[in-house]
């Protein structure tokens, strides 16, 4: 059995990501390993916060381990918000100031082409391996959806009629950002045992 550390403290990602991991592996959680402090991500890349991520437990605790971090990139914007989504209109992290604050700054742009980009840093030995997973679609001009998270409501996967924040969580794993860039690390796992 190989244990692999998931620097996540969201307790719903880990088990649904455990779910989906062949048998000879086990997910471990920054709490099981005695990490209650919080991770820096202080990289001016999604790529590089994950990796940064899964450097501090490579660093700290000597534990293979993956981290995530995800970004929503607007075209109009030259790719904004981007790593800064979650604290794009301020620290504290509000999805509803957000999403007003991307509206605004849509207000006057016909282009509303954006992705959400998830990327995957995973420290395996002494290699370190990413996988990205990418969800196209556009920002719509008002809300529409109560489910989901984040920039849910306003982003329209392309050729879906719903908006992430109407589908089920199921549809939004299959065609999403995450669910990509994580089937893409059940293969490499996949191929490893
Ligand atoms: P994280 O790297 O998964 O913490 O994501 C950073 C930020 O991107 C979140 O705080 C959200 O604002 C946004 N985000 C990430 N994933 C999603 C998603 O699936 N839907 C909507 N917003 C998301």
């Amino acid at each position: 059995m190989i244990e692999i550390v998931f620097a996540t403290n969201n307790s719903n990602k880990l088990h649904e990501v455990q779910a989906l991991m062949p048998k000879g592996i086990k997910l471990v959680s920054l709490k099981d390993i005695g990490c209650f402090e919080d991770i820096p991500e202080t990289q001016n890349t999604i790529e590089g916060n994950a990796i940064q991520k899964a450097n501090y437990i490579k660093t700290n605790y000597n534990k293979d381990c993956f981290a995530d971090d995800t970004g929503l990139e607007v075209e109009a914007l030259n790719g904004a918000p981007g790593v800064y989504s979650a604290r794009y209109a301020g620290p504290e992290k509000k999805a509803s100031n957000n999403i007003n604050k991307l509206l605004e700054a849509l207000k006057h742009h016909t282009n509303r082409l954006a992705q959400f980009r998830t990327v995957i840093a995973l420290n395996l030995g002494d290699k370190t391996i990413t996988f990205e997973g990418i969800c196209k679609g556009e920002i719509i001009n008002q809300k529409k959806g109560s489910g989901g998270f984040g920039y849910d409501p306003i982003f329209l996967p392309d050729g879906q009629a719903e908006t992430f924040a109407e589908m089920s969580l199921e549809i939004k794993n299959t065609i999403g950002h995450r669910g990509r860039a994580v089937a893409q690390l059940i293969a490499f796992f996949e191929q490893q045992t």
